[in-house]
């Protein structure tokens, strides 16, 4: 490796590493930067990670692990906004990085930051310190709304993610179908962009025999149970397999187990049950921890992945790794992650039939994969292996990238970046750019 002990600005604006994990904007995401700034330190990397104070602690610094900090960018007021709220906010979070990162002298060797939000405030920093920029997006503007369902995204984030697709260093993608639909809806060069799936953490998702998971969890013994783990995002098509339980053939026995966000008392989802005249068949719990996750899996028959849209899908690796078969949509990583007819199967299509006929397959007891053959088929999705391809990228645009330092000296001063932030309050990204 040709940089060792790396330097890195993890930028992860609208949500924390260490939020309510399984919240409206706090999923996938935050895990993600979690676990692999927690292996890049583990690897002796430096990082220090930058979000917004949303969380219920005051502190402006937290040790995640030893090498990794967390951050807390102090913006009057932006700590209950909503993440759509905060694009005006850009210029303020930047005076706040660069007056943590001046006081402290630190000098980054790159920056990778996360959603469209985080790239720009990560390519506004880039022009500052002149390092490499690389993103991930998680989701993708354009991509959400090819699906036609759920809050439409702004012409202002799609537009900003074809522009960071344009200045970024490099971008990491977590699936090959994200990757290719990133070039075709945004026009991205292969060349830019590097394919790193993501990982699971195996000591933590550990199957537990069903019949211990359930008691545990103080759930019947007898029926059959479907789990959903996530979100409650529209794109996520719970309403979906809310439909396709109804059309399996032996529904009286089994149970939908929908865990996330906070139950959902009076949401359409609620309705819909009932409509649909479930609503006994169906249990919410409220987000439960990734400490007691693996007990839920352990218990299910089968997790389903629904959803219209996901750019990895990590729901399904935790499932995998507790032993614990997955019937999924065509979406992020499944066909990769799972093999068809041993370790679960993946839809054809997004229709309720084709979802209840695959789900009818797992409450219907045919289903003899052992949990261990389950787990190990999906052995190597560990987050060193995710940290290790991740390095490589990084130092492979390092690599590439002239050392720019001379003017380092001028951008410690805070008078310097206040008048920086304020020219910055057009909202536009990179209009006066300086490729680093
Ligand atoms: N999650 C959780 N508790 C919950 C629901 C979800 O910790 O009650 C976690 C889940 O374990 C997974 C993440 O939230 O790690 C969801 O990631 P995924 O990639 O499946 O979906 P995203 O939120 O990114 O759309």
């Amino acid at each position: 490796m040709e940089n060792n002990h790396l330097k890195i600005a993890m930028i992860c604006l609208h949500s924390s590493p260490i939020g309510n994990i399984g919240t409206q904007d706090t999923g996938g995401m935050s895990v993600y930067v979690r676990e692999l700034s927690r292996e890049l330190g583990r690897l002796g990397h430096y990082v220090d990670i930058y979000t917004r104070n949303n969380v219920e602690s005051c502190s402006r610094t937290i040790t995640l692990c030893e090498r990794v900090r967390i951050i807390h960018l102090t913006v009057k007021d932006s700590s209950h906004l909503s993440k759509y709220e905060l694009h005006p906010l850009i210029p303020e979070f930047l005076s706040s990085l660069e007056n943590f990162r001046s006081q402290e002298e630190i000098c980054y060797d790159l920056i990778y930051s996360h959603y469209w939000l985080s790239g720009i405030l990560g390519e506004w920093a880039r022009e500052i310190w002149k390092v490499p920029h690389l993103i991930m997006f998680h989701t993708l503007g354009a991509l959400k709304n090819s699906c036609g369902m759920g809050q439409q995204e702004s012409e202002l984030r799609i537009s900003a993610e074809k522009k960071l697709a344009e200045l970024s260093s490099g971008i990491i993608m977590a699936s090959n179908r994200e990757r290719n639909n990133f070039m075709r809806y945004y026009g991205a060069a292969l060349e830019k962009t590097d394919l790193v799936p993501c990982g699971v953490h195996f000591e933590i998702f550990r199957p537990t025999e069903s019949r211990k998971a359930r008691l545990k969890l103080g759930l019947a013994l007898e029926e059959k149970i479907i789990l959903y783990v996530g979100r409650l995002d529209p794109l996520k098509g719970i309403d979906r397999l809310m439909k396709a339980f109804t059309l399996l053939s032996s529904r009286n026995s089994v149970r939908l187990i929908i865990v996330g966000e906070n139950g959902c008392p009076g949401s359409a989802l609620e309705k819909l049950m009932t409509d649909l005249g479930i609503r006994k068949s169906v249990s919410f719990f409220e987000r439960v921890n990734h400490t007691l996750l693996p007990l839920y899996y352990s218990a299910a028959d089968v997790l389903a992945v629904p959803s219209l849209y996901e750019s990895f899908g990590l729901v399904a690796l935790e499932s995998l790794a507790c032993g614990t078969p997955v019937v999924a949509t065509p979406v992020g990583s499944m066909e990769k992650i799972i093999i068809k007819g041993e370790t679960g199967l993946v839809t054809s299509d997004f229709s309720v039939q084709a979802l209840a006929e695959a789900l009818n397959f797992y409450v219907s007891g045919k289903n003899k994969t052992r949990a261990e053959t389950v787990r190990s088929s999906i052995a190597e999705y560990t987050w060193s292996r995710s940290a290790k391809g991740v390095l490589r990228f990084f130092n492979d645009v390092l690599s590439e990238h002239p050392k720019k330092r001379s003017a380092e000296h001028l951008f410690k001063s805070p008078f310097f970046l206040k008048s920086y932030a304020y020219e910055k309050q057009s909202g536009h990204i990179g209009h006066k750019s300086t490729p680093g």
